[in-house]
């Protein structure tokens, strides 16, 4: 464990060099299969924002968040209308929301709990078929229905940008998040002081950060690999 320990501890330190030139942008953790010890290492080297994927983990999770000083908690995964409920009132920002039917179900939650729920409002920039978001032509259509949602509060963009071999070829997809934000988000929520951008993992947070990403959230490039449990483990979802 103490090895795992430094090598995060290396790694965070590599990322915030990296991240020098852009004192505007946040390093998220993404934490998905990770434990808490490993969220506190990432806490104590500096990282005060945390991306969890699964409700279920997310859960798991919150004592440990909640209990460190400014950290902060992003639902950044697929999200099931089904489960608003359970995260509505513990984390800071819903990053993944691609959907109408999302967007009421949160709203209506955020109601009852009597909070209004900043989103970012994920993209499928590479019009990947197995991949949630919004398609960039229906961003438009999609961000003027979002108005009816007064509990929601859009904040930005989020994309998870397609695998690539050469990490030059990320530029075309980051050139066209930071044109969605300023022409299409920009005009749809002008009181927005700086609408934001996540986007960037461990294989093109480099290139994100060039193209002005407010958030790179970053799983492997800081924990190391994950290891999915198997069928047996008792971690099977249960919400
Ligand atoms: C897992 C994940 C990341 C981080 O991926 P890595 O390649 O491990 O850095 C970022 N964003 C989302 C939405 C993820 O699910």
């Amino acid at each position: 464990m103490s090895e795992n320990f430094d090598l995060i501890e290396k790694n965070i330190a590599d990322i915030f060099k990296k991240m020098k030139p852009y004192p505007n942008a946040h390093l998220m953790a993404a934490i998905k299969t990770r434990s808490d010890e490993e969220v506190r290492k990432a806490y104590d080297c500096g990282v005060r924002y945390f991306g969890e994927n699964r409700v279920q983990e997310l859960l798991s999770h919150y004592d440990c968040i909640k209990s460190l000083p400014d950290a902060k908690l992003h639902m950044i995964g697929t999200l099931q209308t089904n489960k608003v409920k359970y995260i509505i009132d513990k984390v800071d920002m819903i990053e993944s929301l691609s959907s109408l039917s999302l967007a009421k179900e949160i709203d209506k939650r955020a109601k009852k709990c009597g909070v209004t729920m900043p989103v970012l409002i994920e993209v499928n920039i590479g019009r990947e078929e197995q991949k949630d978001g919004i398609l960039p032509e229906e961003l438009s259509a999609f961000l003027l229905s979002l108005s009816e949602f007064t509990s929601v509060s859009p904040k930005g963009l989020m994309t998870i940008a397609p695998v690539m071999e050469d990490p030059r070829d990320y530029a075309p997809y980051f050139e066209e998040m930071v044109r969605l934000r300023d022409e299409v988000f920009a005009k749809h929520f002008p009181d927005t002081e700086k609408p934001l951008l996540s986007m960037g993992m461990s294989g093109n947070f480099s290139e994100a950060l060039s193209h002005g990403s407010d958030f790179v959230r970053i799983g492997t490039g800081i924990f190391g690999p994950r290891h999915y449990p198997t069928k047996t483990d008792t971690s099977e979802e249960k919400i």
